[in-house]
Parts: structure tokens; sequence; C-alpha cells
């Protein structure tokens, strides 16, 4: 063989070996590319979840509606100033004062590790600054309510820890109490001038109405004890809807006003965490509650 022949041998003998290794390397690396997941039909597993930040929060639960600051030296116009009364169909309708979730529930379910307080705390880091204008410092969780006077229904909406004096400005119980005492000496402006810039002619004018609501209200639970000592109304423990049939016609003679407290709807308890299993054990609360003021319809 020729030299020269010999070289175009070995040429072609390297071309084939190298287009066999190039070859094999590509079918090597399609075979690595076919999921082996797809070949058998398996689903792929779910991604991995992609953190961005290593320090990521969880996503909070969806907090409870707040107050927007504004409202905190505002009285709504459908506050009810004490045990409110209301006449339908021939039925009373009393929304007892006090009927809120600090009074009904128990002490750990309103401030133990896991009650309404704590979890409110959770929620909301800067709980502690009142929504007034000096940001008080708050300690008192405020319950929100809708008054549904349609329905005669009181919903939950949220609340807000709020400072001593904005409390004592939300609550009737406590404003009622206090304008019925001898005023005391005050060495400072009281929060609701000092901080919420109310004149003392607008305390005044609330004071009034205050102690003029209590008055009307008190004539018209006089005269509906009146009345159910006279035979003519009966107070019933629960709204109507909760008494059995049965019972509610050995209770009620024909003719006779029915007098029940009103509906609650603590539905929105949800945002705290609470399941539709506590939250009904909670309206129960919130239920026997009633009854008992219901006894003395204060
Ligand atoms: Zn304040
Ligand atoms: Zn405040």
């Amino acid at each position: 063989m020729s030299p020269a022949a010999t070289i175009l041998l070995l040429a072609v003998c390297a071309c084939v070996a190298i287009y066999g290794i190039v070859k094999m390397r590509r079918e090597r690396i399609l075979d690595g590319m076919v999921p082996r997941e797809r070949a058998d039909f398996v689903p792929a597993p779910p991604p991995l979840p992609i953190r961005t930040v290593a320090s990521d929060p969880p996503p909070l639960p969806q907090p409870p509606p707040v107050l927007p600051p504004a409202s905190c030296g505002e009285i709504p116009d459908d506050l009810p100033s004490a045990t409110e009364l209301s006449e339908r169909d021939g039925i009373r309708y009393v929304l007892p004062l006090r009927w809120s979730l600090s009074y009904a529930l128990t002490a750990a379910q309103w401030r133990g590790v896991n009650g309404i307080r704590e979890r409110h705390k959770k929620l909301f880091p800067d709980w502690d600054k009142c929504s007034c204008p000096m940001r008080c410092k708050a300690k008192d969780l405020d319950e929100q309510w809708n008054y549904d006077h349609a329905r005669h229904t009181k919903i939950f909406i949220g609340a807000t820890f709020i400072c001593g004096g904005c409390h004592w400005l939300k609550s009737p119980g406590f404003r009622i109490a206090t304008w019925r005492k001898p005023m005391p000496a005050l060495h400072k402006p009281p929060h609701i001038i000092s901080c919420l810039g109310w004149t003392q002619e607008r305390v005044d004018k609330l004071r009034q109405r205050d102690l003029r609501e209590s008055r009307e209200n008190q004539t018209a639970i006089s005269h509906i004890q009146q009345q159910i000592q006279q035979g003519k109304a009966i107070a019933l423990a629960s709204p109507i809807e909760r008494i059995p049939p049965t019972d509610l016609k050995e209770l009620v003679r024909p003719g006779q006003i029915m007098v029940v407290p009103w509906r609650v709807d603590l539905t929105r308890l949800d945002a705290y965490g609470y399941s539709p299993e506590e939250i009904r054990r909670f309206e129960k609360r919130m239920y026997d509650f009633a009854a008992k003021r219901m006894r003395t319809l204060d």
C-alpha cells in the first residue's frame, strides 16, 4: 500500500471513530433529557415553593376590620345609649345593655393565652397605640358592632385596642355611671377634652342626652314590666326562632305581646381563627347572657 493510500485509510478510520463517539454522546444527552416520569406517565411532583427572600414572613390571616382613626372621638348615630326597645307586629325587641363578648365569654376565652385579646395582638403588632390624636396607650379591646335594626340583629364586625379615655366615651354604661356620680374636682382636663378636643359645651350636651335617654328607657322598661305583671306581655329568654314551636305555644297565650332579645351574629370572628363550631358556642353564650338580662330587663 502506498503511503498516500495508508494516510487516506487512517483518515477515513479516524472520521468513522469520531462520528461514532459524537453520535453516542448525543444519544446519551437526549436520553438524559427525557424525563423518566413522563415516560412512565407518573404526574410530576408539585414544584417546591420558591422563596425570594430567606426571611419571608408567612402570610397573615385576613385581619378584622378596624375603625378609621377619625372615628375615635365620634359617637355614631346608631350607637344605642342603653337598653334599646322597639316594637313590630306585636313583638317587642330588647337589645340588652352590656350585651357583648367581654361580658358573655369566660375569662379564658376573653383574656387567656389563646383568648381573643391575645389573638388580636398577634394579628396587629402595633395594637397598643390608640387611634386618638395623642395616640394614647391602648389597653382595652373595644368590640365593634353593626346594629341591623330591620332584622334586630347585633353583628360583630371587628375589634380594636383603644385607650381608657376612648373606651369610656364609647361605652354608654360607663358614661351613665360617671354622669350619675357627683363630679369630682379635676386637676387637669379629662381625656375627652385634652386629647379628643371636645369643648365643655359638647361634653355637657352628651351628658344631657345620655341622662335623658336613660330616663326614657327606664320609663319604657317599667311600662313593659307592668304589662308582664298584668299578663298582657310575656318576656321570652331567646329570639322566637330559637324556641321550639311546641314550647312557644305553651308559653304564649293568644294576644299576648312577646318581649324578646335581639339576635346576634358572630360570623366575623372567623378572622381571629375561630371555627364555625367555636363561633356557635360563643353565640350560645351571648344568648345565655341575654336570657339572664331578660329576667330583669336591665
Ligand atoms: Zn387619647
Ligand atoms: Zn384613645
